[in-house]
């Protein structure tokens, strides 16, 4: 946990090291692990400083909340990333806002969302596929037996582009403790991946959060979504 006088520059480059460090005893280069800053609850002078401090990349879990700083930051300023979940009424808004959509988790919603892309002109949308691998912790995902369909769906939809998976384990103290979630998703995407079912890439893989990034990045994390870390603590509402 950051110490609260620490600024935003120092703290961002602690993150930085950690994962520089992590990868490279993981035998993975730096690069290939995409950074992205969490600002849901901070204001959008936050994100700004971030982004004068390299930083492309921000997350956002909640449309409306989003929808204010994006436009105070500038649309454009930066890729941003829907990583909460999504209701389908506001698909719409959330392809006008966001440059990833991180919490795909329904064939509804990729419908939906195909669609809205189509009205709304917009060429491509890069998802991720939210994986539940821990059903009775009640976190949101699809659960493992429904990807197949999920993912003909989203391969049937001319306008979204199946980037990767994206986990969200319980909580727990113990860092450890989630290894064994992000191994099962890293299995997962590596099965997807030999069917050829990535745009792009060999697939990404969403997983790692401040208290647990550097087990994530051990586990083959490309993407890491960090917050705390980065922003300091948030308010207890979430
Ligand atoms: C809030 C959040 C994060 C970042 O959490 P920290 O612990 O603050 O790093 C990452 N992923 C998701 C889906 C989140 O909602």
């Amino acid at each position: 946990m950051a110490d609260a006088q620490d600024d935003l520059p120092t703290r961002l480059q602690r993150v930085r090291d950690k994962i520089a460090t992590c990868a490279r005893r993981s035998g993975r280069e730096p690069d290939d692990i995409t950074l992205i800053a969490v600002s849901k609850t901070h204001p959008a002078s936050s994100i700004k400083e971030a982004l004068s401090l390299g930083v492309s990349d921000f997350g956002e879990n909640r449309v409306q909340e989003a929808d204010l700083k994006i436009e105070t930051v500038g649309r454009s300023a930066a890729s941003w990333h829907l990583i909460g979940h999504l209701q389908a009424n506001k698909a719409r808004r959330a392809i006008k806002l966001f440059d990833w959509i991180h919490s795909l988790d329904s064939v509804a919603l990729a419908q939906r969302l195909d669609r809205a892309c189509a009205e709304e002109g917009r060429a491509e949308l890069s998802v991720l596929i939210q994986v539940d691998l821990a059903s009775e912790e009640t976190k949101s995902g699809i659960e493992p037996a429904a990807l197949p369909e999920l993912i003909e769906t989203v391969n049937n939809c001319a306008r979204l582009k199946l980037r990767g998976l994206m986990v969200l384990p319980p909580f727990y103290e113990e860092s450890e403790k989630v290894r064994h979630y992000f191994q099962r998703l890293r299995a997962l995407r590596d099965e997807l991946s030999e069917q050829g079912h990535f745009a792009g890439n060999r697939g990404e893989l969403s997983m790692g959060m401040t208290h647990d990034f550097e087990v994530a990045i051990e586990e083959g994390a490309t993407i890491v979504r960090i917050g705390t870390a980065i922003f300091g603590a948030r308010e207890a509402i979430k």
